[in-house]
Parts: structure tokens; C-alpha cells; sequence
């Protein structure tokens, strides 16, 4: 984008004013939405590319448009580099996002009404599990696990039990709202007893899975494994499905011509440019820190009155019980937090009492403070920050003085591809 800035500066003000007010807010607050991250400046290159005029249906080496030698290359490298990443046969890189990747899966293995286990949304499931709301909710019979109200673990005798009773087609675990890693040896002793697939939806902690801080599942016999390429990954837009062999034909007549058109080759291009990333032996460091500037920052926070689900965190990811800790909706505390800079999101906690747009906390995650090179006493500078505006929610002085802070402390850690 950066050859041409000056271009659109002149051509088209209004959307060139929209890009440089997104440039700033990102460079002036502190990101800590978990899902969120800057990517690589070479991504953005790769985005604003020429690959971006190109339609390129089918697979490299079967295509149904000619011109396909650039876009085959570069999408075989994208595929080869996922399988050695993450240790799997088979990766399907076109799925425009994650939705429409996870729908790929159901659709490609089952049939209609079939059974689906997963993990209920108010417990850390994303939308595509199976939320009534979701269209896939409607087409697949869902049922839904939660986790122990005590300590937020995940009792495996009940998950069991469900299975017995239900008969699932696919047993499916993975998160958008879990500080936790996953008992995969335990999922996959369950499915087999039932004969269903498994799969895991990674699209959060993927990043922590290439970077070997967290558990593989492949390396316990998983059938499937998705992962957007945009959270912790810190790629463009985009989803993966990573299989094997056996699976592979299934998986990529579901991604298309099943459910998806021309894929995006601009965004592939990014998405090969990542995985190179993620091979290197930095990106190991990247992970480790994440996971340090997590725990950091929900000790911190614990410290100063934050309670945490589960107690803590074995991921990027914290969940505070806003209304516990501090008397305050998940929506007033992301809102409060907004004003001085640092970005959160409303979060349902499990079973909570308040509707989804008030819930009863806010998740937060390292991922993108940690790219632009944040380290454990920042991350108690951000809960010492966080803890004084939400105790003293009226105190527009003290929130002001500490947007400024803020504002100082980013000055010192650059976004990438921001100049
Ligand atoms: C983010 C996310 C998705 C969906 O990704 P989109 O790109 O927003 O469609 C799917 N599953 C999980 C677990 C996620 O966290």
C-alpha cells in the first residue's frame, strides 16, 4: 500500500482519511483483543499485490483459468509450508475466513442433522459451533458440553456421557473463549468409542501450536484441524484446513466448487509468507513470549481485585469477571477501557446471567502487544492501567491521565508496517 499512499491521498480522500485514522488509533492504544494482531509488513505487500486480479478456481495443477503458473507456485508453497508447521499430510489454504473454513469441514464430512459435539458458545465455543443463531446450528444437530462451573475444567466423564447418549459424527473441540489447553488424548479416546471424526478449531492459539507452546493434535491421532490464519498466526485474513490424505479429496471438493468460489490469492500469498514465518526459530521466541506476557498480565491483574475464569491462563487469552471484580458490565468496562486507549471486548462468561450485549466480563489477549515487542513489566503497567480506570469509573482526570500513558508507552513500540 505504502507506493500508493500518495495516489489515493489525491484520488479518493475520504477512504485514503479512513485508512490514516485506523493507522493512528492502532499506533496510539494498545491492542489486547485475543483475536487480534498486526501482521508482517511483507503480508501487507503481499495484500496490495497483483495477485489480487487473479481468479485461480480449482487447485494448483487443476484449474478451470488459464495463467495459473504464479498462483500454482505460490499456493503449493502456502500448502507445503502448513504441512510441515503443523506435522500434518494435507492443507487446504483457500477458505476465504474462518466461518466459512469450519462450515467446509461439517459439510464435507457429514450429512445434514447429523450429530455434532462441541463446546457450548457462554463456555468458550465460537459461533460456528453450533450456535442457534448460526445457520449451521440450524443444518446439524449440536450438542453442546460446558465446563465445570468450579474451576473451568472440562469433566470428561460428562463430555462421555453425552457422547454415549448422542452419537456424534464429529467430536469437535477448540475455542474462542478458553484460557486453557485441551485434553486432546482424552477427546479422541471418546470419539473412537463412538466412531466419530475429531477435529479442533485452533483458529485462536494456532500461532502457540506452531510455536511449540502448546499441544499439537495431531500428535494425538486428530482427523482435522482448522485454524484461521489472522489471530495468533499474525497472517491476513484467511482459514486453513490441515487433514490427512485420506481426508484430503473430502476436504477440498467441500472448500470447492462445495461452498466457495475463486479463493483469494492475494491473501494466500500472505498466508505462505506467515507459514515461512512461523518456520523460523524467532517465531518459537514470539510464542513463548505471548504466553509470558499472558500470565504476566493475569497475575497482575489478580493481584489488583481481577478475577479471572479458570484462575489464570495457559494461553494469550484471559477472561475477568468485570462484574465480580469490579461491579461493572462487560460493555461499561470495554467502553471505559476504550477511552484511555486500550482495546478489550465484551465477553459472555459461562452460564452468565446477562444478555450477550451486557455481559458479565471482557476478554483480553497478548497476541498483539507482544508483536510490537511488549514484555511482563509492560503487561503489569497494562493491568495497573486497566484495574485504575475500572475502579474509578467516573474520574474523567485519572482517565486522562492515563490515556496519556498510554499514548507514551506506544510511542516506544512501533506497529509493524505502520511508518
Ligand atoms: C475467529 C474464529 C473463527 C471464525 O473466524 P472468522 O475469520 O471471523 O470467520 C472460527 N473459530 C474460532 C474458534 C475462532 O476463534
Amino acid at each position: 500500500m505504502s507506493a500508493y499512499r500518495d495516489l489515493l491521498q489525491q484520488t479518493d480522500p475520504e477512504v485514503f482519511n479512513t485508512i490514516s485514522g485506523e493507522e493512528k488509533r492502532q499506533s496510539e492504544g494498545i491492542e489486547l483483543i485475543p483475536s487480534e494482531n498486526y501482521t508482517y509488513p511483507e503480508v501487507l505487500c503481499a495484500l496490495g499485490s497483483v495477485f489480487t486480479n487473479k481468479y485461480s478456481e480449482g487447485y494448483p495443477g487443476r484449474r478451470y483459468y488459464g495463467g495459473q503458473e504464479f498462483t500454482d507456485q505460490v499456493e503449493e508453497l502456502a500448502r507445503q509450508r502448513a504441512c510441515e508447521l503443523f506435522g500434518c499430510e494435507h492443507a487446504n489454504v483457500q477458505p476465504l475466513s474462518g466461518s466459512p473454513m469450519n462450515q467446509a469441514v461439517y459439510l464435507g464430512l457429514l450429512e445434514p442433522g447429523d450429530t455434532i459435539l462441541a463446546m457450548d458458545l457462554s463456555h468458550g465455543g465460537h459461533l460456528t459451533h453450533g450456535a442457534p443463531v448460526s445457520h449451521m446450528g440450524g443444518l446439524f444437530n449440536f450438542v453442546r458440553y460446558k465446563t465445570n462451573p468450579a474451576d473451568g475444567s472440562i469433566d470428561f466423564d460428562k463430555v462421555r456421557d453425552m457422547a454415549l447418549k448422542n452419537k456424534p459424527k464429529l467430536v469437535l473441540c477448540g475455542y474462542t473463549s478458553y484460557p486453557r489447553d485441551l485434553d486432546y488424548a482424552a477427546f479422541k479416546a471418546i470419539a473412537d468409542e463412538v466412531g466419530a471424526y475429531t477435529m479442533t478449531d485452533a483458529s485462536h492459539y494456532a500461532g502457540l501450536v506452531a510455536g511449540k507452546v502448546m499441544r499439537n493434535p495431531f500428535d494425538f491421532g486428530f482427523d482435522v484441524v482448522t485454524t484461521t490464519s489472522h489471530k495468533s498466526l499474525r497472517g491476513p485474513r484467511g482459514g486453513m484446513v490441515l487433514c490427512s490424505k485420506e481426508l484430503a479429496s473430502k476436504i477440498d471438493k467441500s472448500v470447492f466448487p462445495g461452498l466457495q468460489g475463486g479463493p483469494h490469492m492475494n491473501a494466500i500469498a500472505g498466508i505462505a509468507i506467515t507459514l515461512g514465518k512461523a518456520l523460523q526459530p524467532e517465531f518459537r521466541d514470539y510464542a513463548v513470549q505471548v504466553l509470558a506476557n499472558a500470565k504476566a498480565l493475569g497475575k497482575a491483574l489478580m493481584d489488583r481485585g481481577g478475577d479471572l475464569i479458570t484462575g489464570g491462563t495457559d494461553n494469550h487469552m484471559l477472561v475477568l469477571e468485570t462484574r465480580k471484580s469490579f461491579g461493572l458490565d462487560g460493555r461499561t468496562a470495554e467502553e471505559l477501557l476504550d477511552t484511555v486507549g486500550l482495546t478489550t471486548n465484551k465477553q459472555i462468561i459461562p452460564d452468565d446471567p446477562n444478555p450477550p450485549l451486557r455481559p458479565s466480563g471482557i476478554r483480553m489477549g497478548t497476541p498483539a502487544a507482544t508483536t510490537r515487542g511488549m514484555k511482563e513489566e509492560d503487561m503489569v503497567m497494562l493491568a495497573k492501567w486497566m484495574t485504575e480506570t475500572l475502579k474509578n469509573p467516573d474520574d474523567t482526570t485519572k482517565h486522562e491521565s492515563i490515556r496519556r500513558d498510554v499514548v507514551a508507552l506506544c510511542s516506544s513500540f512501533p506497529v509493524p508496517g505502520i511508518s
